[in-house]
């Protein structure tokens, strides 16, 4: 897939900004969008839309763009289906690999969209099979949003970025809380003189295993992708088949960089880093780097940050609704 490099450089005031720092990155967000969040909450207060989701992920980990995005916007018009939730909802399965018909699986998700009331909408998971592709275009007349615009978000993230989040994902046995050693790793960072290696213990301030718990990678995660080769796989096929799909706006976001060209789309702050640790006992040095990986074409990439995300998507989507 090819997606154009959105240049948020152009939209640049100068400054630079901490983007894992909830207050800056609001700062951020104006900056770099200006009157269009404003034209967007207006808009919000008459209209609706309807926004599909479709991007190669983690099992319900993949939309935390659409969720950021959410939470940005003014949160009365927050709407965000999920069509794993709302079957999980209403059949109270925990089990994501059951396999929901089609039908039952739409009855299902207008059902969910009925209960919420009128929002702008993002629903993620459907089309979730090749079959559910022709549904996407007919969907908003079935839900009452017949006159609303609808569009895809298409959210590009190279495999070696689904790779080392799983493969960095550790998880607080007490309270479950995620973090990753290579791009979140919190406040506490340990070295453990036995094995060599680093490792977190919780930060959570009212998790009771707060600065003791130590995070702990589930079985399997370090096979990393390979754990998830044949959803990646069909993930990646229905976002080739949802391309080309004529008559519905697409918005496309990039996740990577070529590293020979990321200066003239990207600042340096707003690309991710990558944690390194050295040192031992009480003296762990935190350091970050920034971080190349390949991506799917095989070229040296830089990935940014989800407000980064937040940015290029917000831009694209005010684009649509209001010109
Ligand atoms: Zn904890």
């Amino acid at each position: 897939m090819n997606f154009p490099y959105f240049n948020t450089k152009e939209l640049s005031d100068g400054r630079t900004y901490n983007l894992t720092d909830p207050a800056e990155r609001l700062q951020y967000f104006h900056a770099k969008l200006g009157s269009k969040i404003d034209e967007v909450k207006e808009y919000l207060e008459h209209n609706s839309f309807v926004g599909y989701m479709l991007a190669k992920k983690i099992a319900g980990k993949g939309t935390y763009a659409g969720k950021e995005l959410l939470s940005y916007i003014d949160k009365h018009y927050r709407g965000y289906i999920s069509a794993e939730e709302a079957i999980k909802a209403l059949l109270n399965r925990s089990n994501d690999r059951v396999s929901v018909p089609s039908e039952l699986m739409l009855t299902l998700l207008k059902r969910e969209i009925d209960r919420v009331g009128k929002k702008a909408l993002f629903v993620d998971g459907m089309p979730r099979s090749l079959d559910q592709i022709s549904y996407s275009l007919y969907f908003r007349d079935l839900i009452n949003y017949r006159n609303d615009p609808d569009f895809f978000i298409f959210i590009d993230v190279a495999e070696e970025i689904i790779d080392m989040r799983i493969r960095g994902r550790v998880v607080c046995p007490v309270c479950k809380t995620s973090k990753n050693m290579l791009t979140n790793p919190g406040k506490f960072v340990r070295h453990d003189t036995e094995t060599g290696e680093y490792y977190l213990v919780c930060d959570n301030a009212v998790c009771p295993g707060y600065e003791k718990a130590r995070y702990y990678s589930k079985e399997g995660d370090v096979a990393g992708k390979d754990t998830i080769a044949e959803r990646l796989k069909s993930d990646g096929e229905l976002m080739e088949m949802s391309m080309g799909l004529q008559g519905m706006p697409k918005v496309l976001i990039r996740s990577s960089y070529p590293v020979d060209e990321a200066s003239e789309y990207i600042e340096d702050y707003e690309i991710q880093p990558v944690f390194k640790y050295k040192g031992t006992g009480d003296n762990i040095e935190v350091m970050t780097e920034p971080w190349i990986f390949k991506d799917d074409e095989g070229v040296d990439s830089y990935s940014i940050y989800a407000a980064t995300y937040v940015v290029s998507m917000f831009s694209q989507i005010h684009k649509i609704l209001v010109g």
